[in-house]
Formats: C-alpha cells, structure tokens, sequence
C-alpha cells in the first residue's frame, strides 16, 4: 500500500463527516481496501464493486460470492437516475413444482434441502456485473480483478467471523473440495490461520480475461454443472448459457421529502421497506409526539401488515400476477395504516386485499450470510448492493475456488398457499426465489445521493433496513448511530428485540401493548453512506460484523 493511500485509507468503523470524495463500506476491510483502490485508479462506483465482489468471495466466503446472486442499485449521476440490475438465481428448467417435496408429498426440512445440488440456482451475480459495467464502468473490467486475484494467490488471514461460521457449521461438512479447504486435517481453520485459494485465483484469472462467458460457458460452466447433477441437482449447460441478467424499473416513494428507491420484485424487499415507511409516516402523523417506544411499535405494527401482505402476494413478476401497484397505492396504504393503533398491538395482520387468513410468514433459523456494500465515487455516483449464497457457505458445493449457492431454497417449498391456489413463490422452471434483499438510495430534493444502504439478514433484512432508513431520514439520526442502535423487528408474528441494547429495554412497555417479545441477538450486517448537503460523506459499518469504511479525499472526477 502506498504512503499516499495508507493516509487516506482509514482502516475504522466509524469516520466522522469529513470531505470525502469518495467512500465505501464493506463486510471486510480487505474489500473495502480493494474498492478504494479501484477508485484511486480513476474507477467508477461500478468499478470499485466487481472489484469487492471478487474479493468478497475470496475472503468472506460464507456470505456471497460469484457462486451466488445479488441485486444492485445504481444511482448516474450523468444520467441522474436509478437503475436497479437483478442478478437473482433462477430455477433449472428441468424443476418441477414439486422441487421441494419429499416422497410422500411433504414439504422437506429445510437444512435438508440446503447441502447439495438440489438448492442450486443459476448464479446472477458475474451477468448482472458485467451488464452493469457495459453501461457504467471507468475501468477495463479485467483490471478489476486484480485485487482478488493477488489475495487468492498471496493469501489473507481468516477472521474471527469465519472461524467461528466453521465451527458452527460442522455437521454440514461432508462435502469435497469445501471440506479439504476449510478443513484441513478434519479441524475448522481458526481465526489468523493464512489462506491461499491458487484455484479462485485461475478461475478469477479466466473471468478477467475472458469476461463472464468464462464462467456461463466452457470449461468452468461444465464444472459447475458437472458438481451440481453429481449432487443430485438439475442445472444443465443450457441453463447457464441461457441465464440473463435483468435491468428492472427501481420502485420509489417520498419519504419525509426524499426519494427513497429499493429493488422491485423478485426482491419483496423495496416493497416490503416502502410500504412499512409510508404506513409509519401515516401512523405517525396521527400520533402527536410519539416517544421512542411508541415510535418503536407504530414501525413494528407497520411491519405486521407489509409481512402479511408480502407472504401472501409476493414472488417473480415474470411468472405470476402481483397488484404490485395496488400494494403500494396511497389509498391503499392509508386503509392499513388505519388499522395501527398507539394503545395496541394488532397481533397476526392479515394480508389487504382479501379476507383470508394471512399465512403464517415463511420464518428460518437465524441466517448469517449474505453482504451488503455501498459505494459513493468522485462523481456521485453510487452503488448499493446485496449479494448472497444464502445460508452459510450455500449448498456446500465448491468448484473452482468458489461456493455455490443454495438459493431455490428461498422459494416456498409447498406449491400450494393455505387456501389451495398455486402460491407465488412456489418453484417454476426458470423462476427467481422470492427475496428480502433490500439496497436502498435515498434521494434528496435536488435528485442527488443522500443515503445508500442496505443490509444481510434472511427476512430480517426488511427490518433492518426499513428501521434505519426511518431514523436516518425522518428522524435525522446519523448513520452510525442509526446502525448502531439495537434492532427490532416484526415479521407478522412476534417481536424481536436485540439483546443487550436499548431496544431489548422496549420490551416491558411493548408486552403492555400486546406485543409478544423475544430477546434475542439480531445480526445485521448494515453498511450504508449519508451524504450531507454540503457534500460530505460519512460512512458506518456495522459493528456487528467485520466490516470497514474507507474513503478518498483527493481524487479527479469520472467521466
Ligand atoms: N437469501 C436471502 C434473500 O435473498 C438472503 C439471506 C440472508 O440475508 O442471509 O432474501
């Protein structure tokens, strides 16, 4: 690292408003380092991200990776406007709707389902890069490869996180070569231990050098293909040659004056987090003076009816009818939000538009993986962006240096909804898993960046994300506080309250309400970036995780 940029690169969580040019914030400082240095090389904010994606899967490889898929938001300044790339798994084409039953009809368990072929969608993330950087790269996309191709080869030191992700994963370890990798001698690697991954680095050398055909097709499609059908799955060459990332219209909502914009469907997660800000916004204004508490519970209420809603109507719009539009209609909100009382909880929500039960929410154990990052470049432009393989270490399966991902798992595995209709989440050929990947870039009056943000976490990510954005843009809060505070979270069933913060101090007077509560730890992965009206940055990286913040005083403009 040169001097230079040894003083501009501050390796801390927290960096107070100073006039930063440029910023980025990652679950691992050695990603952070790598977009840093693609932006002091005159890279975009599209840039600096292959760049940590290719890192990311090196170093934090229990969470994403090229193995796996992602959606990203992309604010142009150039252009001033906000695209959304949807780099989401899709369904072999040879899967039927039965995907996830067992022999008898059941639905199967689902740590069954995840460990092996069967889970294993086409991986998103290298299309919808490479689309991303057709329009918006700086830098030749094989120099962005760099970075992850001298770690891989040179080695880094295994952290704390993924020592510890090891352990608690044993049982899942059987498979070849993950396990010779992360096992070696039969033992978990412990924190400290150096790493070398000479395979990611040739199959990052190939990608480098041939683009992301290397990956869909030729001799690294085959060893993917060849690894998933071995292991009991269906993904087929055509599969992966066919595979298409897509471009999506971002969806958008004022909220206390900014333009909040997320991930359309199949994320439910930009759905999910504007309905839940604008049915608190509703709930608030006719709330004078609500107290933290009570603004804790209009934000947890307002969460009960997105869930209901979103478990009952959600999944790929390329596949099934979702009154997308209804969903999010003022009129429709102001009905909901008519429900939410200050006095008391409404317990189970039941979704709007019809008077069936709504469907208990599709809740799974406390996930680990996944990662957000964001980028601000010297230009303003900006990336928010979620990538997952989705449980720990995905489907087990590695091939190439890289870890597939087990995403199919993320559909519903009965076909069927409660009332007997087809559910829209059900698996189809072809089809992406419903998600709660949630990136947001906030816009303000003058149509530039003012928070871009985004967070891991299962079903939680809605949550998380929707409570910080709130406290950020309607209760002005500054981003590292915002993250910093403990969650809560209510996905239509109880409470979640985070151990050992304020927020776990809610639950006496929330109980009172008619919440019922579980203290518990919640670990959300959010890294986000406030750009204040005089143009500076300041940047937070969770403590939760291992992440860091990193930024650029000095640096020409793109473009
Ligand atoms: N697979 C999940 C989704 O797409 C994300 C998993 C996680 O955040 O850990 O919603």
């Amino acid at each position: 690292m040169t001097k230079l940029r040894k003083l501009a690169f501050l390796l801390i969580l927290f960096i107070p408003a100073l006039p930063a040019h440029s910023m980025v914030t990652a679950a691992h400082p050695l990603a952070t380092e790598a977009g840093v240095e693609i932006l002091e090389a005159g890279g975009s904010a599209i840039d600096a991200a292959i760049a940590i994606q290719a890192v990311l899967t090196l170093v934090e490889p229990q969470s994403s990776g090229i193995g796996g898929g992602a959606f990203l938001l992309h604010y142009g300044s150039k252009e001033g406007r906000i695209q959304a790339f949807d780099g989401r798994e899709t369904a072999p084409q040879a899967v039927q709707e039965t995907h996830f039953l067992d022999t008898t009809g059941q639905p199967l368990k689902f740590l069954d389902a995840v460990p092996g072929g069967r889970s294993v969608g086409v991986p998103g993330v290298l299309r919808m890069l490479e689309m991303a950087h057709a329009e918006h790269g700086a830098l030749p996309w094989h120099t962005l490869f760099e970075p992850a191709i001298r770690l891989a080869n040179n080695g880094f030191t295994a952290t704390p996180r993924l020592a510890e992700m090891l352990r608690l994963d044993l049982p899942l370890d059987a498979f070849e070569p993950m396990a010779g990798y992360f096992f070696p001698n039969g033992e978990p690697i412990t924190a400290g231990t150096q790493i070398k991954n000479p395979t990611l680095a040739k199959t990052l050398t190939q990608i480098a050098t041939d683009g992301a055909d290397a990956f869909y097709e030729g001799e690294l499609a085959r060893a993917i293909v060849e690894t998933v059908q071995r292991n009991g799955g269906l993904l087929t060459l055509d599969d992966m040659a066919t595979y298409q990332a897509i471009e999506r219209p971002a969806i958008c909502r004022e909220v206390a004056g900014s333009n909040v914009c997320s991930m359309p469907l199949p994320s439910s997660g930009g759905m999910s987090v504007l309905q839940i800000l604008r049915l608190f916004e509703m709930a608030s204004s006719v709330t004078p003076n609500p107290t933290p508490m009570l603004q804790a519970h209009l934000m947890l209420e307002a969460s009960r009816l997105a869930f209901a809603d979103r478990n009952e109507y959600l999944g790929d719009t390329d596949f099934v009818e979702v009154p997308v539009n209804t969903l999010l209609s003022e009129n429709y909100l102001k009905q909901r939000a008519n429900l939410i009382s200050a006095d008391k909880s409404l317990g189970i929500a039941r979704p709007g538009l019809n008077a069936d039960q709504a469907r208990a929410s599709g809740s799974k154990l406390i996930n680990h993986s996944t990662s957000h990052f964001s980028v601000i470049d010297s230009s303003n432009n900006a990336v928010s962006m979620t990538s997952s393989i989705e449980m720990p270490f995905g489907s087990r399966l590695m091939v190439g240096g890289f870890l597939l991902n087990n995403q199919l798992t993320d559909f519903r595995f009965d076909p069927l909804a409660a009332n007997g209709q087809p559910h829209p989440n059900r698996v189809q050929p072809g089809k992406r898993p419903l998600s709660s990947m949630s990136p947001v870039i906030a816009l303000n009056s003058e149509g530039l960046p003012e928070l871009v943000i985004g967070s891991p976490g299962g079903t939680r990510i809605i949550g998380f994300v929707a409570q910080r954005v709130a406290s950020i843009l309607i209760h002005n809060q500054p981003i590292e506080a915002a993250i910093q505070t403990g969650s809560f979270v209510n996905r239509n069933g109880k409470t979640e309250l985070e151990a050992d913060t304020t927020a776990a101090e809610l639950a006496g007077a929330l109980e009172e309400l008619g919440h019922e509560i579980t203290v518990q730890p919640l670990t959300s992965g959010l890294h986000g970036i406030e750009r204040l009206s005089d143009g500076t940055m300041r940047g937070a990286a969770d403590p939760r995780r291992e992440g860091s913040v990193g930024q650029i005083q000095r640096q020409s403009p793109q473009e």
